[in-house]
């Protein structure tokens, strides 16, 4: 008996003190998005919902297995907005909307919580997973942000190759730019009225991008966010995912977000890192600082879209003020969890 009681302490100190038991406490997750806007169940076939739920549950797991596993964040947002870029049914990569010129602009960005180090790319038409380009750029350049032919050339020496525009050409996103450019035209008299048609046009039009954020078993956040930005877009236009702070952003003293929503809202009002501002500066939760930026800085003034927000503690808050966002998320404690539209 004395025995037994002698061994049931044993094993009970010994789970206490292993290193596994310990590793266990420790937190780490991760969440994605595949877009924000009027995203609506009467809008989809059951089947078509199933396939969006699956490619949801396939990213969110793929980044969670790279945690598991110990790996790094910035890894974890690496390997799931990969699975979104080379899906076809996001804004992002495989799926990206066309420009008003009939081909398709990439934008893409990536932070590291652990010291801020930044890296991004706008505007480019050759990348096949630009998110892994905007890496290279944080981790292989001295610099911050490349855009269109210039960040080719540094993809090429950095060994990426290059492919065909038209790898990112699909029936569904040419339709919704014919109809786009069907409303556009009649506005086409001055910059100021195409500028009115464009904010006019329906959120299905200027939405949809991909992004993730994580935290590792190290304690460290990073966000990554990619995007073919909004439909017949002009001019190069470039949105807000790849302008840190305003799309993407990530401090270990703060919180890491990335946003997806009509980008000029976005970039205006610094989205991203305003919502980690406020976690810092003003104690908030993330909870109080996303729906603050969301629903009371961006609504009343037509900002359409949502973000999702991770803290060191491995807290997520995925707030969006449309009818519907693409999302996902997992941790240590919390089973997979994907919804679309508003209320699940
Ligand atoms: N924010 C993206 C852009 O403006 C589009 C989106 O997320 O829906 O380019």
């Amino acid at each position: 008996m004395k025995k037994l009681l002698l061994t049931a302490l044993f094993s009970t100190t010994a789970a206490i003190l292993s290193p596994y038991a310990l590793s266990a406490e420790v937190p780490f997750a991760i969440a994605i998005h595949g877009g924000a806007g009027t995203i609506e169940k009467s809008r989809f076939t059951p089947e078509q919902e199933k396939a969006y739920r699956a490619k949801l549950k396939e990213a969110v797991e793929t980044g969670y297995r790279v945690l598991e596993g110990g790996g790094e964040s910035l890894d974890a947002v690496t390997a799931a907005i990969n699975v979104l870029e080379n899906s076809p049914y996001f804004n992002a990569g495989r799926g990206a909307v066309y420009t008003y010129d009939g081909s398709h602009e990439l934008d893409a960005s990536i932070m590291d919580g652990r010291d801020r180090q930044a890296g991004a790319i706008a505007g480019v038409k050759h990348i096949e997973n630009p998110i892994n380009l905007a890496r290279l750029v944080m981790e292989e350049s001295v610099h911050v942000m490349l855009s269109g032919q210039g960040a080719e050339e540094f993809a090429k020496q950095q060994g990426l190759s290059l492919v065909e525009n038209n790898l990112f050409d699909t029936e569904k996103r040419y339709k919704s730019l014919l109809k786009a450019k069907e409303k556009l035209d009649k506005a086409k008299a001055t910059s100021k009225d195409y500028q009115a048609a464009h904010n006019a046009l329906p959120d299905n039009y200027k939405m949809g991008t991909v992004g993730a954020v994580a935290l590792d078993k190290n304690g460290n956040l990073a966000a990554g966010t990619s995007t073919g930005g909004m439909t017949a877009k002009r001019f190069g236009r470039i949105g807000d995912a790849p302008v840190i702070g305003a799309g993407t952003f990530a401090d270990n003293a703060s919180c890491a977000v990335s946003a997806t929503g009509h980008g000029e809202y976005f970039i205006r009002y610094n989205v991203a890192a305003d919502i980690c501002a406020r976690v810092q500066y003003q104690d908030k939760t993330i909870v109080q600082a996303g729906n603050e930026v969301i629903n009371d800085v961006l609504k009343p003034i037509g900002g359409t879209g949502g973000v999702i927000i991770i803290d060191s503690k491995g807290n997520m808050s995925l707030p969006f003020n449309t009818s519907g966002m693409y999302r996902a998320s997992k941790s240590n404690s919390q089973a997979t969890k994907v919804a679309i539209f508003k209320d699940e």
